[in-house]
C-alpha cells in the first residue's frame, strides 16, 4: 500500500510517498514558488528531477505531481495511491486526533483557520487541491496541535484575563505534535513500555520542548503559537511583551512589523547577527567569535530551563530525546545542554555524543537519565495515521 504525505505551504506543496508494507520513502520532492512562477524538485531512486513548471495554483502543484509520479515511473497506475494525508498546523481544541476529511471536517478547518491564517489556508489548499485530482481516494489530515490536546487546563491555560480564554480561544495549544508523537512511539518500543516520563527536544529551526508522561503530553514549550517557548532560528521564544512599546516607538514599526522580528529576526539570527543556521554558528562559536558564544550559551540555556522545569512536573524523567536538524545533528549543542543537566544526574559518552549517526544511546550507564537521539519521520507519523484511519474506516 502507498500512501503520500503532504505539506502545503501558502506558496509550496512538499509530499512523501512511502510504501507501507517496509514504511520506505519511494519518492519525496517539492513544489515550490506556487502563484509566482513555480519549480519542482523530485528524488526518486537515487535521482534528483529538478526543473521550472508553471504553477499558478496548488491544483497545477498537484496535477503535475500525479504526471510525474508516473511519467518518471514511479508509480504505475495512480491507483496505487491508497490514501493521502495532509499536515495541519492548527486544530486547535475542535480536533484531538487525525481524522478522515469529509464536509464536516472541511467545515471545522474552515471555521478555526484565523487561528493559523498563515498556514492552515494553505493546508486546506492541498487538500482541495487532491480532492480535486484524486476524488476517490480518501484524505486525512494530522494536525501539529493533537498530540498537545491532553494538557489539563491548568497547563494550557494562561494567567490573563479568563473572558480572552473564553471569547477568543486565547490558550497554549503547542506545535510539532506529530514529532513529538512520533519520539514517544519511537521511545515506546525501544523501552519495551508505555510507562515512562519523557523530555523530547524538537530542535530544529523551529524548537519545541514536551513532558511526556505515559504516552501523553503533560506540557510544552509552544504557546498559542509557535512564537513561544525557547529560543530558535529565527524565533525570540518567551520574551516580556513590555519590551515592544519602546521598540515600536523608536523603529517607528505597528505590532505586525514587531511580531515579524520576533518571529524572523530574532533567535540565534538576531542574537548572533551571523546566521539563523546552527552551522554557521557552530563555525563562528569553534573560532571563538564573542557573540557566537555569547548566542550558543544562551541557546543552550534556553532548552535546560524547559528541561529542568519538565524534570520537576513529570517528577523526575526516565528519558530525555534529542531531535530535528539540531537536536540530530549538533553534538555541541547536545554536550552543552547535557553539561547543565549534570546536577540531575545526566552523563553524556563524549565518544557516543560525538559520533552519533541515525539513532543513538548518548548517555553512560552510571546516567540517572538516559539520553537518546532519535531522527523524528513526521511524514511516516501521518502516512502511519492515515494508512490506519483507512483501514478502520
Ligand atoms: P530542521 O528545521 O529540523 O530542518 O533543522 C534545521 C537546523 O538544523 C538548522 O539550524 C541547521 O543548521 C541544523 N543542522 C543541520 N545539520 C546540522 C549539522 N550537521 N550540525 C549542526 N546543525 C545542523
Amino acid at each position: 500500500m502507498k500512501i503520500l504525505s503532504i505539506n502545503a505551504g501558502s506558496s509550496s506543496l512538499k509530499f512523501s510517498l512511502i510504501n507501507m508494507e517496509n514504511e520506505s520513502v519511494i519518492a519525496s520532492g517539492v513544489f515550490e514558488r506556487i502563484g509566482i512562477d513555480g519549480h519542482y524538485k523530485i528524488k526518486f531512486n537515487g535521482e534528483k528531477y529538478e526543473e521550472d513548471a508553471k504553477l499558478k495554483t496548488h491544483v497545477d502543484a498537484v496535477n503535475l505531481l500525479l504526471e510525474k509520479l508516473i511519467s518518471l515511473n514511479i508509480v504505475k497506475s495512480l491507483d496505487e495511491i491508497e490514501g493521502v494525508g495532509h499536515r495541519v498546523v492548527q486544530g486547535k481544541d475542535v480536533f484531538d486526533k487525525s481524522v478522515i476529511v469529509d464536509d464536516e471536517v472541511m467545515r471545522k478547518l474552515e471555521s478555526i483557520k484565523h487561528f493559523a491564517p498563515l498556514h492552515n489556508p494553505a493546508n486546506m489548499l492541498g487538500i482541495e487541491a487532491f480532492m480535486k485530482a484524486l476524488p476517490n481516494v480518501p484524505n486525512t489530515v494530522v494536525f501539529d496541535t493533537a498530540f498537545h490536546q491532553t494538557m489539563d487546563k491548568e497547563t494550557y491555560i494562561y494567567p490573563v484575563p479568563y473572558e480572552w480564554y473564553e471569547k477568543y480561544g486565547i490558550r497554549k495549544y503547542g506545535a510539532h505534535g506529530t514529532s513529538h508523537r512520533y519520539i514517544t512511539e519511537t521511545m515506546s518500543k525501544i523501552l519495551n513500555t508505555d510507562k515512562f516520563k519523557l523530555i523530547s527536544c524538537h530542535i530544529g529551526n523551529g524548537a519545541s520542548i514536551t513532558a511526556v508522561k505515559d504516552g501523553k503530553c503533560v506540557d510544552t514549550s509552544m504557546g498559542f503559537t509557535p512564537l513561544a517557548g525557547v529560543m530558535m532560528g529565527t524565533r525570540s521564544g518567551d520574551i516580556d511583551p513590555s519590551l515592544l512599546p519602546p521598540v515600536m516607538e523608536a523603529e517607528n514599526k505597528d505590532i505586525n512589523a514587531i511580531i515579524n522580528d520576533l518571529n524572523k529576526h530574532s533567535g540565534i539570527l538576531g542574537l548572533s547577527g551571523i546566521s539563523s543556521d546552527m552551522r554557521d554558528l557552530t563555525e563562528a562559536y569553534n573560532k571563538g567569535d564573542e557573540r557566537a558564544i555569547l548566542t550558543m550559551h544562551k541557546y543552550a540555556r534556553r532548552i535546560t530551563d524547559y528541561i529542568a522545569q519538565y524534570y520537576v512536573l513529570l517528577g523526575g524523567a526516565d528519558v530525555i530525546v534529542f531531535t530535528a536538524g539540531i537536536g540530530e545533528n549538533s553534538f555541541v549543542v547536545r554536550s552543552l545542554v547535557c553539561e547543565n543537566l549534570k546536577c540531575l544526574g545526566v552523563e553524556i559518552d563524549d565518544e557516543k555524543n560525538n559520533n552519533c549517526h541515525g539513532e543513538a544511546l548518548i548517555s553512560t550507564s552510571n546516567s540517572k537519565i538516559k539520553v537518546y537521539v532519535i531522527p523524528t519521520d513526521e511524514e511516516l507519523m501521518i502516512a502511519r495515521d492515515t494508512l490506519e484511519l483507512i483501514k478502520n474506516a
